[in-house]
């Protein structure tokens, strides 16, 4: 190689390796993609209420689908204004099951169970035992399962498919004219939506552990720092509890309201699964006047994650603030 043909090449190779250079800082479409499908965030989410610790968990979503077939006396133009007013769908109402733990650290009391193996709203839901394990919940350590009332949202996780119970050490609570209208084909109307499908899980899972059940009044104190209070209307004995701990309050609303708009803005809309709409929404006027005056955190089991939030007066009705999600230790509400 003669000494101007090495220099050519040496050439060639700079020239090359400047080439090089400047691909690199172009950017590599293709290099830097990673599989689509990733799981939402963690389905758990912990704070605390004084000295007890809390975590919400989840039986997943449930799709009720049209607006306008569960949500009753309210017109379809003014469902449709408050959805888009608040950038909600219009086509699809989606509700959580937001379902709390509470660890007062010498009792774990969880509260309402979801749907169990139902997929009466689809294949969505069935989600809490997976959502417990990865919030470090072992089932074996709940001692009591509170029930709001006897819906097949409520009431569905405490029996497996092997008819094994979900929470082998817990005692259960629940009023006593839910378990027996739910359980009972006689007393469950001929046109309520799904029939079959609310009978027939109220009886899997309400009749074994009948024995191990308490039946709460109204009022009362069911465990220290626990106190029922009757709210019915969308069961017949429907209820919500306070929580107390450390100085701190929360209450648990259940099925007070399924919605955070269309059943706060126009309280008295009535809802497709109320067994009796007209004392549902005077139990929902009389509860929500009474946590937002005394300005006490709620946990709505159907709205949306992680369903903390508070309720105020607004209008002819009551508007609803969601506690924002918290990054660190939540140490009050
Ligand atoms: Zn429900």
């Amino acid at each position: 190689m003669t000494n101007a043909s090495i220099l050519t090449t040496k050439r060639r190779l700079l020239a090359g390796a400047a080439a090089g250079a400047a691909a690199l800082a172009l950017p590599r479409p293709g290099l830097a993609k990673m599989p689509l499908g990733q799981p939402q965030v963690p389905t758990f989410y912990r704070f605390k209420l004084g000295s007890a610790e809390c975590t919400v968990v989840t039986d997943g979503q449930l799709p009720l689908g049209d607006p306008n077939a569960s949500f009753v006396n309210i017109t379809h133009e003014e469902i449709a204004r408050e959805l888009t007013d608040n950038f909600l769908p219009t086509q699809n109402a989606v509700l959580e099951q937001n379902i709390l733990v509470a660890n007062f650290g010498d009792r774990v009391v969880l509260f309402d169970t979801g749907m169990g193996a139902d997929h009466l709203f689809g294949s969505t839901t069935g989600k809490l035992l997976p959502t417990l394990r990865q919030a470090g919940i072992d089932p074996a350590n709940v001692d009591a399962v509170v029930m709001s009332h006897a819906h097949i949202d409520h009431c569905g996780g405490l029996v497996g498919d092997n008819a094994a119970l979900n929470f082998p050490n817990a005692q259960y609570f629940i009023g006593q004219a839910d378990f027996d209208y739910w359980t009972d084909d006689a007393k469950i109307p001929a046109n309520y939506p799904a029939r079959a499908n609310f009978l027939a899980q109220a009886r899997k899972n309400l009749l074994p552990v009948r024995e191990r059940i308490h039946f709460y009044r109204d009022g009362e104190e069911i465990l220290p720092g626990v106190t029922a209070l009757a709210a019915p209307g969308h069961t017949v004995s429907h209820s919500i509890f306070m929580i107390n701990s450390g100085g701190q309050q929360l209450c648990y609303i259940g099925d007070l309201a399924h919605h955070p708009v269309l059943l706060l803005e126009h309280p008295r809309t009535q809802f497709a699964y109320d067994t009796d709409p007209v004392q549902s929404a005077e139990s929902r006027v009389r509860m929500l006047g009474m946590l937002s005056a005394n300005r006490v955190p709620v946990l709505a089991y159907h709205f949306a994650w992680p369903g903390i939030g508070h309720v105020a007066a607004a209008g002819d009705g009551f508007r609803y603030f969601p506690v924002l999600p918290q990054m660190g230790a939540v140490t009050g509400l």
